[in-house]
């Protein structure tokens, strides 16, 4: 196997330049989403709350992680609220704090979004002067631990290494309907007159349940029972539907060479035809593999706004159908 040499090669030149590359897009996110954090707040309307609007920006914000919950946030709130985000997509920040203002904003929203189990939602939260505004989101989602419940730091923006648990809960219909009514709760507690987030919430519940029938329809008649993927961000997607997930990525880090040539030979093992990956990681170590086994690398995304459309997209490579899967 001639190409194992050459992905050695390649693993250690595409790890520096994704470490540099890393360090700028960072540093580029994190001005961006400051900038939205304390940009439209102020004159907002607030009419469907009891007792908003009219009062400092504060009372306008939420503040959210990753650009997922903003989606989820957004669907039930609408217009009422600024929605700050502290990771935004395309932002790979290998070991991501938050910055002074980014703390600052926090500090001033009325609710923090967190998934709960990234490394840097906690140290936010130990930081928050009040952390009852700290809302966990994955409350309730019976989490998955890490495959090998080492800790380690993800490239894709989120320590594994918080209670040995993955973090990807919300790339899957289930996770995100529990997300979601979680963070419809808590809202309701602040605002309990408010009519028009129950409603909202309401069309958010209903559109994620049939995205989970969706999914679940279209993988139960496809023939697939596993999916190889560089970095192990489907876990939960895996487990809901009775899916194996092969991950490329051992630990947090690259494959050894040793691992690579395993996962070669499970994967023609397996048939697989496609390489999912993110646009997070080197691409060109997917490209080497994807060519060694004839498989073709195809991006996928977890880390934008629209969630359920990268969750059909997923399902649609994974179980690939005569027809494609129906707009949401
Ligand atoms: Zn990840």
């Amino acid at each position: 196997m001639g190409f194992l040499r050459s992905y050695e090669s390649l693993v250690i030149s595409s790890l520096s330049r994704f470490s540099r590359q890393t360090a700028f897009v960072v540093a580029l996110g994190v001005g961006v989403s400051c900038v939205s954090c304390g940009g439209r707040g102020g004159g907002r309307g607030g009419d469907s709350r009891d007792g908003g609007g009219g009062g400092p920006a504060g009372d306008n914000l939420l503040i959210v992680s990753i650009e997922p919950l903003r989606f989820l946030v957004d669907e039930i709130v609408g217009d009422d609220f600024e929605v700050g985000v502290l990771v935004p997509a395309g932002a790979s920040p290998e070991t991501y704090e938050p910055t002074p203002l980014q703390m600052r904003a926090a500090e001033d929203a009325r609710l923090v979004f967190s998934t709960g189990v990234i490394d840097f939602e906690h140290v936010m939260l130990q930081r928050l002067s009040s952390p009852e505004r700290f809302v966990d989101l994955s409350a309730g989602i019976e989490l998955i631990s890490s495959v090998d419940g080492g800790a380690h730091v993800d490239a894709d923006g989120h320590g594994h290494a918080h209670g040995g648990v993955d973090p990807h809960v919300w790339v899957a219909p289930r996770g995100l309907a529990r997300m979601a009514r979680t963070a419809y709760e808590r809202i309701h507690e602040l605002y309990p007159d408010s009519t028009s987030y129950t409603a909202n919430y309401a069309r958010l519940s209903e559109r994620l349940a049939a995205l989970d029938r969706t999914v679940a329809e279209r993988i139960a008649a496809s023939p697939t029972r596993s999916f190889m993927i560089f970095h192990p961000g489907l876990t939960y997607f895996a487990r809901d539907y009775g899916l194996r997930q092969i991950a490329l990525e051992h630990d947090g880090k690259e494959p050894s060479v040793k691992q690579l040539a395993e996962t070669v030979g499970l994967a023609r093992a397996e048939g697989v035809s496609k390489i999912l990956y993110q646009s997070e990681f080197p691409r060109r170590v997917v490209e080497v593999m994807a060519a060694e086994i004839g498989a073709e690398p195809v991006e996928i995304d977890i880390l934008g706004y629209d969630i359920v459309g990268n969750i059909l997209k997923i399902t649609e490579f994974i179980a690939p159908s005569a027809t494609p899967v129906p707009k949401d």
